[in-house]
């Protein structure tokens, strides 16, 4: 079939890979470059996250993040970077005086889930085995099954992949009007295709009700004193803090979580409760150097889970909030079962 993709965010990659897989051929859409920092899939951690996200989601993440689990390392194989992928669990971990947080948070978990029963209590010398760099901490918690993906190589060799595939159009720069059962507008010019897909995130919100942007900000550093080899993240009564280590002595640290879909630059406040709330967790992060400072905001719906809408020969999917890296190949792969691929 020949089908027509508006958005090439995050979602729109994975819903690409996929069809290429299945002997498409494809016609991209984005009002952005094809390297350009536009969607969210370009500003997001890619923690995958399964279970500490499940404190303030629903079970129906947890199955689709376990899914996704297995599915990443097919995707970033696809697209010639299969050590993008990492699955070598995650710590949790909080101040003594926040300990009492930290237990409800977990306990929480074990009650949504059984498989949360996995999740491990480290005491300072187990912490230690695992993460030398974390000895100040007398208590965390191992959550083996967590992983990351990382979403920067993501987006930039999946846009070189499809660029160079033969069956693929990508019209970059190219501002979407609308997307509707018979077409793809823009310009005023409606295209047609065997399928369409709306993969284009916030950008949908004159078509899909109830969507609203959640601003997210978030700060890479350098780091080179700094040796933690997991996502670790400091739970905090204010604000839940990560930090996420990607090559070369770089993490990423985020992210705060604001109702608004305001995305200019990161405001004080923020740079400095993520600042002061890494620095805690490690003295090393004061000679860090600040490389970059990145907002955006997540496309949200009114119950914060993601949706696929199906129409005739449209499929919207849409929602994917803060799971983004979390759950795409699940809802993806979902997406296709109950719609192109019935046909
Ligand atoms: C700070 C932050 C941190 C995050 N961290 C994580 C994390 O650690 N783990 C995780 O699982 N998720 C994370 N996420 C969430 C994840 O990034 C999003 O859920 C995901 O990117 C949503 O994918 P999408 O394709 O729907 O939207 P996007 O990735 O935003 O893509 C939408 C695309 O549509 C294009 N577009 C929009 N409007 C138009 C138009 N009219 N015409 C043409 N093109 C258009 C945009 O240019 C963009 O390319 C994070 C998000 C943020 C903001």
């Amino acid at each position: 079939m020949h089908i027509g993709i508006a958005g090439v965010g995050l979602v729109g990659r994975v819903l690409a890979l996929n069809l290429l897989s299945q002997g498409h051929t494809l016609t991209l859409f984005d009002e952005d470059n094809a390297y350009g920092d536009k969607p969210a899939g370009m500003t997001a951690a890619g923690m995958l996250a399964v279970f500490a996200e499940l404190e303030s989601a629903e079970s129906i993440i947890f199955d689709h993040g376990q899914r996704s689990i297995t599915l990443w390392p097919d995707l970033l194989e696809q697209v010639g970077i299969p050590e993008a992928y990492q699955q070598k669990g995650s710590i949790i971990t909080a101040h003594p005086q926040d300990y009492k947080e930290l237990d409800h948070f977990i306990e929480t978990l074990k009650r949504k889930v059984k498989e949360a029963s996995e999740i491990q209590l480290l005491d300072r010398r187990e912490l230690t085995q695992l993460e030398p760099d974390l000895e100040q901490h007398a208590k965390a918690f191992f959550i083996p099954q967590e992983g990351q993906v990382d979403a920067q190589r993501f987006m930039k060799a999946s846009s070189d992949y499809l660029l160079s595939h033969a069956n693929v159009t990508w019209h970059e720069e190219t501002k979407v009007d609308a997307v509707e059962e018979e077409g793809i507008i823009v310009d005023g010019k409606l295209h047609t295709f065997d399928w369409i897909f709306d993969a284009r995130g916030l950008g949908a919100n004159e078509q899909v009700k109830d969507l609203r942007g959640v601003r997210g900000e978030v700060l890479w550093l350098d780091a080179p004193e700094v040796k933690i080899t997991r996502p670790t993240r400091m739970l905090h009564p204010r604000y839940k803090i990560y930090i996420v280590p990607r090559p070369n002595d770089r993490y990423i640290i985020g992210a705060t979580e604001i109702e608004s879909e305001d995305k200019s630059p990161v405001s004080v406040r923020s740079s400095l409760e993520l600042l002061s709330a890494v620095y805690s967790m490690h003295s090393g992060f004061a000679e860090a150097r600040i490389v970059n400072m990145v907002t955006n905001c997540r496309p949200t719906l009114r119950d914060n889970l993601p949706n696929i809408e199906q129409n005739n020969k449209l499929t919207r999917i849409n929602g994917l909030y803060r799971h983004g890296y979390l759950l795409a190949p699940a809802i993806v792969e979902k997406a296709l079962n109950e719609g192109i691929s019935k046909m």
